[in-house]
This record gives structure tokens, sequence and C-alpha cells, in this order.
């Protein structure tokens, strides 16, 4: 296992980048730690696998360096860096029966018959396909297949660390539930160090410790769930994170107070002059609807989804989602909104402000 280390690392797949644009991964620093389960998770195209790909070395970056602890890994071969990569589609021997493909990585490095044999089991377990150890891969289902494929992944005990590229996709829904909390399982049993892409988020959030949140090219947010909840540092992480998003509301800042078309939203703290484009953020759970208290909104359609409801509504020509528990009665003369001020975040251009007490 290995912490690795990310150094002004960029990657174009352009010959001769120009601009920053041109760059699928723009320049990166980061640490990932030994031992930590990870959730890489953005949107199609965000640069994901491209990350991915030059941890393992199946892609040469651009520019920088990968340490995997202190050794520089940059240049060093896919199989030397001793990883275990598991991808999107399945890669398993259509001839080998599906025993043999589990036991492919540990015979390959020499392990005893005793242990492969103990550990294939384990591993059939783990993926339930202790039935079809003696079938030969090719005819099986391509969830079959790609469970293979996973098992392959999690077969060796030695790996620096494990590699998995939204490896559910595939994979039908209820299976998807059990084979995510078995990698969770390995994780707190073995304490490999763990990179799990995903675009999903409720995939990202129960799975990581840490989740790394990637959007154009760029890591905007390395935190916790719930400091992904909190205090998104980019409006990106505050509108994918969540469900409905974060409320993103065009505002002009003046001390602890943003004003919003003349009205203004107390802030919990004070900002000094701010630049570009200024908003603040304030996710659906943290404003409430009254008939008294705050600013005017105008309430377009309320839906009923079970644990709680959410009112879709107009504030100042901006569209914003307020979330109201499942007994409140909402009436027609709730048309005013106020905010959680401990829960306004602000933002120019896009980044969070750190406000001052
Ligand atoms: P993700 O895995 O998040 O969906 P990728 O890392 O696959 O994203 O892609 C990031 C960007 O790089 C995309 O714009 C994609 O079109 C581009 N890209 C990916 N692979 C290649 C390639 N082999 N050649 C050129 N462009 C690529
Ligand atoms: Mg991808």
């Amino acid at each position: 296992m290995a912490r690795i280390t990310l150094d002004n690392l960029a990657h174009s797949y352009m010959a001769k980048p120009g601009s920053e644009d041109d760059y699928a991964l723009k320049e990166l620093n980061h640490v990932w730690e030994d031992g930590a389960a990870y959730a890489l998770l953005g949107a199609s195209g965000c640069g994901k696998s491209t990350l991915l790909n030059i941890i393992s070395g199946l892609l040469q970056p651009s520019q920088g360096r990968i340490l995997f602890d202190d050794r520089d890994v940059t240049h060093a071969a896919t199989a030397e860096r001793n990883i275990a990569q598991v991808f999107q589609f399945p890669v398993v021997y259509d001839t080998m029966t599906v025993r043999d493909n589990l036991a492919f990585p540990l015979r390959n490095r020499g392990a005893k018959a005793e242990y492969v044999a103990q550990r294939v089991n384990e591993i059939a377990r783990m993926i339930g396909m202790e039935e079809m150890l003696n079938r030969k891969a090719r005819g099986l289902t391509a969830d079959a297949k790609q469970k293979i494929s996973l098992g392959r992944g999690m077969v060796r005990e030695d790996v620096s660390a494990l590699l998995f590229d939204e490896p559910l996709t595939v994979i039908d829904p209820h299976m998807k539930w059990e084979l995510r909390t078995q990698l969770k399982g390995l994780h707190n049993q073995f304490g490999h160090t763990m990179i799990y892409v995903t675009h999903d988020q409720t995939e990202a959030l129960t799975f990581a410790d840490k989740v790394v949140v990637m959007h154009d090219g760029r890591v905007v947010q390395i935190g916790t769930p719930e400091e992904l909840f909190e205090t998104p540092e980019h409006t990106f992480v505050g509108y994918f994170i969540g469900s409905p998003g974060m409320n993103v509301i065009p505002a002009r800042i003046e001390g602890n107070r943003a004003y919003v078309n003349g009205a203004f939203v107390e802030l919990a703290q004070g900002y000094g002059a701010l630049e570009g484009k200024v908003e603040i953020g304030v996710r659906p759970e943290y404003a409430r609807l009254s008939q008294t208290e705050g600013l005017p909104v105008n309430i377009r359609r309320i839906e009923d989804v079970g644990r709680h409801k959410i009112v879709r509504a107009d504030f100042f020509g901006t569209d914003i989602n307020i979330i109201a528990g499942e007994d409140d009665r909402i009436s027609a003369d709730m048309n005013r909104v106020s905010f959680d001020a401990a829960h306004v975040n602000v933002y120019a251009d896009d980044w969070r402000v750190k406000g001052a007490a």
C-alpha cells in the first residue's frame, strides 16, 4: 500500500497544447493518503479516467510527477506500479474458467497453490459466484463478467492501490448496492488505498471517506461528505451534490449583508469588496417559507417526494428550491422565504469566499 503524490500534474491529449482549455487535466497537486478510500466524482468528460490512467501508468502525463511513497513512478510501467485497476466494462479471458480468471493475478505472481485456492474461494463468495467457478467465462452475461473483473481486481492483497473506474455501470441495481458494500468491507478489512471513480453522488458519498470532486479538468474540492454539503468550495460542488442542489443567487455583498434586488439577506460573517461574478449559495434544506418572515418569493410548484416536500419557486427572477417537512402545510399566503444565515455561502467567480467574524 502506498501514499500517492501528484506533483504539478497536468495532461493534454494534444501534441502542442496552447491555452488551459487544451488540457483534459489542469495542473493538480494532491496527496492520496495511504489506506484511505476516495471517490473521484464528476460529470462525464471532466477528466476522471484521464487522472486514474495516469496514476496506473496507462497514460504518461504531459507535465508533472507521480510518487508512490517517496518513489518517482512517473515513467514506470503499469506492472511495476503494482496496482489493480477495474474498468467500466469487463476484461476477462473468455476461454478460461471463472476460477482461473480469478486466480490469474495470483498465479502470475507465483503464489502457492494452496493460498490461491483459498483466496479464490474467498473472492468468489464476495462476488456471489461460488456456484460458477468451474464454468468458462464465455457465454456468461456482461453482469457476471464484470463481477469477475471486480474479483480479479480485489484478489491480490499486496497491491499499492486499488483503482476502480465506474466499475458498476453494467451491474444491475440490486447487485450494485451489494457489491459496493463488499468493496467498502474489503477496504475496512485490508486498508488498501482505494480510488473509486463515479458520476453518481450517492455512490461516492456512501463509499468514500473523502470525495474528490472534479469539474472541467480540475479538482474543485476534496472533502468529507459533510464538508461538501456544508461548505461547497465551488458552486459546481453546491449543485452537483445534494438533491436538489444548492441555490445560487446573484447578489451584491456589503459587509454582512447580501443584496438581492434592493432587498437584503443577513450573512453570518462580514466580507470585503468582491470582484467578478458575485453570488450567494444556500441549500434548499436551509431555506424556510413563512407568511411573515423574509423576502418575497413566488411558489411555482410543490413536489411531494415522500421524506419531504420540494418547493420550486421564483426568487427575484432566480429559480430556487426550498425543502419543507413531509407534514408541513404550505398555504398560498406563505410567500416569504428566509435563509439560515450560518449556512449562506458567498461566491466570487464560482469560488467560495471566506468571511471574517
Ligand atoms: P471522464 O472519465 O471524467 O468521463 P475522461 O478523462 O475520459 O473523462 O475525458 C476527459 C476529456 O478528455 C474529455 O473531453 C475527453 O473527450 C478527452 N479525452 C479522453 N480520452 C481521450 C483521448 N484518448 N484522446 C483525446 N481526447 C481524449
Ligand atoms: Mg471515464
